[in-house]
């Protein structure tokens, strides 16, 4: 059986991963590429509320260190079941009250062996303004230079989890009113 292809979508909160890979699934889908898209954090949480741990997605990234990484570890051997083309949307590193948590840590990456990751970055601007208007999400509230920090440091990350498996790293931008230049550079990337 041959193996699918893994690509992992990143990008700090707010975006608009999760816009840009749905939309590029129904690209792909009308040109008959399937890929399965599995969210990391909505596993991540399904483990958390069986243990009763959480109750909001959003909570998570405030609990301790240890608890965050083992709830990431049984996400990642969850993911590492499925054999299809598969999109995994996710993070290079999550802001917590601790410092930056690798989305990524090597024992992620060996269950996962991505491919390529996918970088999804705009300008910092329009990151703040999309936070302030997502009314379902609690988000954290940073100014510009957090965001701009932010978005520089999971570059390094992606290119420290590249030296680790040999993977590609892929910056695609999702810049306001310009989603459909960001989706068609996912569809080159995924068919
Ligand atoms: P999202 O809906 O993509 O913003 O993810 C919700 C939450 O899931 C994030 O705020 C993190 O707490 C958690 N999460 C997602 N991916 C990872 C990961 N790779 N490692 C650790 N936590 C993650
Ligand atoms: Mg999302």
């Amino acid at each position: 059986m041959s193996k699918g292809k893994k690509v992992v979508i990143t990008g700090v909160p707010g975006v608009g991963k999760t816009t840009v890979i749905d939309a590029s699934m129904e690209a792909l889908k009308a040109e008959g590429v399937a890929y399965t898209s599995i969210n990391f954090g909505t596993c991540m949480f399904e483990v958390g509320c069986d243990q009763g741990i959480v109750n909001d997605r959003d909570e998570m990234r405030k609990l301790d260190q240890d608890v965050q990484r083992e709830l990431q570890k049984t996400a990642a051997k969850v993911i590492a079941r499925i054999t299809d083309n598969t999109i995994i949307d996710t993070h290079c590193t999550v802001s917590t009250p601790a410092g930056y948590l690798a989305g990524l840590p090597s024992w992620v990456l060996e269950e996962l062996k991505p491919d390529i990751i996918v970088l999804v970055e705009t300008d910092e601007d329009q990151i703040l303004k999309r936070r302030l208007s997502d009314t379902s999400r609690s988000r954290d509230m940073e100014g510009y230079v957090a965001i701009k920090d932010h978005q520089r440091y999971n570059r390094y990350m992606a290119a420290s989890y590249s030296m680790l498996t040999g993977c590609t790293v892929k910056i695609v931008r999702n810049l306001d009113f310009l989603l459909e230049n960001a989706v068609s550079e996912m569809v080159e990337l995924l068919r």
